[in-house]
């Protein structure tokens, strides 16, 4: 039975990593999530059958008790997953990073108090998977109070708060040391408290746009958590899954971090977010902003030739993706060059823009990365800007005493027109004043995403039953 589950387990890990290959590109995703699927079934099964193999009880009993486990876990996850928005995606993200966490911590003081004659190994391998676990799992509590907007996003800045993050690492360090020379609960209960506390100073310590640098690398821990677990509880394909996902996403906060021009480690030590979330700001420290309206700006559509989108938060919150489609569609039959620009941290969550135009079915060869279209704003006649504004704020750029400088960010501004999609003056998730708005090729169209955009469909038609279809060549 043991070399059948492990050949099985191969095989998962084997489906797992073509999952995450096709997780890559947007024309494979769905064949990546299948092969995930299947590998996790697989995975279920295989364990199963393994755990009853092993139970020191009858066999009914055992099977009774993980079908009562399956059968609440599964009962609470699809009742959430269904009910979620997918604006709340980060938080319920967040929430599951917790639940890694949390299990890791149990496993292993589980581990630590079956085991009775434990080698130092092993023991490594118990003080590591506590202390990865509960890191991630309050860092994890954290981030999901921020990213729900329960705690304010503004980052904790605690006197001293570097030495207190190296300090609780020497005390973990001399807590090892200890419970290798005399393993007992003490130290190992003592550093899981350290590591708790850890964990939530952390993230309490960085602020608003620096949130998906935290959200990837908690994703990161949550899979060396898995990982330690799989060591403690001996499971080769726990450790293979556990360093798939802890790898990825390393990686994914590399990604980040060279989007945002930040360094991981000043924003993990550092926390140099902004002081607080959404704000109204005055306007007069910036002068006037235009406002625009939906017969306008079609106006506006009408006579380009090429027209850039670029979708932030806003657009989620609004789900206007789909008349954003319907109206990419109808500009483009009319022969208007329509291209998406996407930031790499727009909305609240890595690739979410890419979801949502991938769901409203936009050919994925019209949606472009930040630095592939940076170099054409100048080239072309309307920005749309729907519901982005951090990702679009030129302060970033030439205000270097601002939250976001040196964030790397679209140049709508050299753009012939810029329209602003949004309800009010209010700023970003980083809390900081757009510039943009007050430029004087920037005028804003006030109100509902959606509805604009529908409101900019129907007056479209309404310009070209008029004026007859317009014949651009791209
Ligand atoms: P922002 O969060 O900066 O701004 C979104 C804008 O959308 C707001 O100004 C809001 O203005 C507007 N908006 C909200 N609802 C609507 C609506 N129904 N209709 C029209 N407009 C609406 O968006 P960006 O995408 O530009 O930037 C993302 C920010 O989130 C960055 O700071 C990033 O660092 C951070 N972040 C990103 C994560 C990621 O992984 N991608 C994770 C966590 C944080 P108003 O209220 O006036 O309508």
């Amino acid at each position: 039975m043991t070399s059948f589950v492990q050949a099985v387990y191969v095989l998962a890990a084997i489906l797992f990593v073509l999952s995450l290959a096709g997780l890559s590109r947007p024309d494979a995703a769905r064949r990546g999530s299948i092969f995930g699927m299947v590998g996790m079934g697989l995975a279920v099964v295989a364990t199963l059958l393994l755990s009853l193999e092993q139970s020191q009880r009858e066999w009914f009993v055992t099977l009774l008790l993980i079908a009562l486990a399956l059968g609440i876990g599964a009962t609470v996850g699809t009742w959430r997953a269904r009910r979620v928005e997918m604006t709340q995606m980060p938080e319920m993200i967040a929430m599951l990073h917790s639940f890694v966490g949390l299990a890791a911590v149990l496993v292993g003081f589980n581990s630590y108090l079956t085991e009775t004659h434990a080698d130092a190994v092993h023991l490594v391998e118990v003080f590591l998977g506590v202390l990865i676990g509960a890191v991630t799992f309050t860092g994890s509590i954290v981030a999901y109070l921020k990213l729900s907007a329960r705690i304010k996003s503004a980052p904790l800045t605690l006197p001293g708060r570097n030495l207190l993050n190296l300090g609780a690492l020497v005390a973990s360090a001399g807590l090892l040391a200890w419970f290798l020379a005399s393993p007992s609960l003490p130290p190992l209960l003592l550093m899981a408290v350290v590591a708790l506390l850890l964990g939530w100073h952390l993230v309490a310590s960085i602020g608003g746009g620096d949130m998906p640098v935290v959200v990837s690398m908690l994703n990161s821990y949550s899979g060396w958590a898995a990982a330690a677990a799989g060591f403690m509880l001996n499971n080769n394909l726990l450790i293979v899954t556990g360093a798939l996902v802890g790898s990825s996403g390393a990686i994914l906060s590399y990604i980040m971090c060279k989007a945002m021009n930040r360094s991981f480690i000043s924003v993990i030590l550092g926390g140099f977010g902004s002081e607080g979330g959404t704000v109204v700001a005055s306007d007069t420290e910036h002068g006037e902003h235009h406002e625009t309206h939906a017969a306008e700006v079609a106006e506006q559509l009408s006579q380009a030739r090429r027209v850039i989108i670029t979708p932030g938060y806003g657009m989620a919150v609004a789900k206007a993706q789909y008349p954003v489609a319907d109206l990419v569609a109808r500009l483009r039959s009319a022969g208007v060059d329509v291209r998406f620009g996407v930031h790499p941290v727009a909305g609240r969550l890595p690739g979410h823009m890419n979801v949502l135009l991938a769901e409203a079915k936009v050919p994925y060869d019209i949606v472009l990365e930040m630095d592939e279209i940076n170099d054409d704003f100048a080239d072309t006649d309307v920005v749309l800007v729907i519901g982005a504004n951090d990702t679009v704020n030129p302060a970033a750029l030439d205000d270097p005493s601002s939250p976001i400088a040196g964030m790397p960010v679209l140049e709508v501004w050299n753009a012939k027109q810029v329209v602003v999609f949004k309800r009010s003056m209010a700023t970003g998730y980083a809390g900081v004043q757009n510039p943009l708005f007050f430029r004087d090729n920037t005028a804003m169209l006030f109100g509902d995403a959606k509805a604009q955009v529908a409101n900019i469909v129907h007056a479209l038609a309404a310009v070209t039953e008029q004026d007859g279809p317009v014949a651009h060549t791209p």
